[in-house]
């Protein structure tokens, strides 16, 4: 008897062991941080949007209607992604771009609990940006990346 509660010990150690290591390939970020240091690190507005993939309330980001020329950066690990020539007034009341970095920002998987494929998210660190939309301008990219200006930060370029 004491055999087969050993045993069962054993393989339930083990099932747990390989289910937690097939979670870790899947989230790995070249930046990986606690959520203790995230939060020390970032201020409460940013870890809500960047780590709870939350969304600000419209209209109250100041980078929402800045049209400053510069690069905007992760607000969490500085990664650039977005070009301030790509941004446009989308009237939705989120900082819009037509277009990403290509292959700094990632895209959410079904996989993913809670996660849909328009979301994205720093391809760096894993925090979460907004969701891209199919109704951007026509005469560009017809996309429409709706990100969180808590996430961002720009980087303003020196002309
Ligand atoms: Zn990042």
């Amino acid at each position: 008897m004491k055999k087969i509660i050993l045993l069962t010990l054993i393989s339930l150690f083990f099932s747990c062991n390989s289910s937690a290591q097939k979670n870790e390939t899947k989230e790995t970020f070249p930046v990986t941080k606690t959520d203790a240091e995230w939060k020390a690190q970032l201020t409460k507005e940013q870890y809500y949007i960047l780590r709870e993939a939350g969304t600000e309330r419209p209209f109250s980001s100041p980078l929402n209607k800045n049209y400053e020329k510069g690069v905007y950066h992760c607000a969490a690990c500085n990664t650039p992604l977005f070009k301030s020539e790509h941004k446009f007034d989308s009237g939705t009341g989120w900082p819009s771009f037509d277009r990403v970095i290509e292959g700094n920002v990632a895209f959410g998987t079904d996989t993913k609990i809670g996660y849909t494929r328009d979301e994205e998210h720093c391809a760096t660190c894993g925090g979460h940006l907004g969701h891209v939309f199919n109704d951007g301008p026509k005469e560009t990219t017809g996309k429409r990346h709706c990100i969180n200006g808590d996430a961002l930060k720009l980087v303003a370029s020196k002309e």
